[in-house]
């Protein structure tokens, strides 16, 4: 979460601007952040912050897996999942590990 702040400061310091009010981001479903967490984090270190009283938006993103074997797409129900199609264990994660700023409104 801190490292989320640093990024909004440096991309307003870059525009010149001297407050944030609006920061959008997608968080992955496995990601490991939790959005409830992020949300009360982002309040409180905001506080002290030129991202002080900033809405923070978070767009969740769906967990999606491409199996190895037959290159089917699917949303997995679990970290450790085989693929609907043929049943091969592993399938590579696609989507799903984003912590990404994603937009900002500054002044
Ligand atoms: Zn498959």
């Amino acid at each position: 979460m801190d490292n989320v702040l640093q990024m909004a400061a440096e991309h307003a310091r870059a525009q010149e601007a001297t407050a944030i009010h609006k920061i959008t981001m997608r968080i992955g479903d496995m990601s490991g952040v939790s959005i409830d967490a992020l949300t009360f984090a982002f309040d409180v270190l905001a506080r002290d912050t030129m991202a002080a009283g900033a809405e923070l938006l978070i767009e969740p993103v769906k967990a999606r897996c491409r199996c190895k074997a037959c290159a089917a797409e699917f949303t997995p129900d679990s970290p450790i999942t085989t693929c609907p199609g043929c049943g091969a264990p592993g399938a590579t994660l696609i989507e799903g590990r984003e912590i990404e700023l994603t937009s900002m409104e500054v002044s």
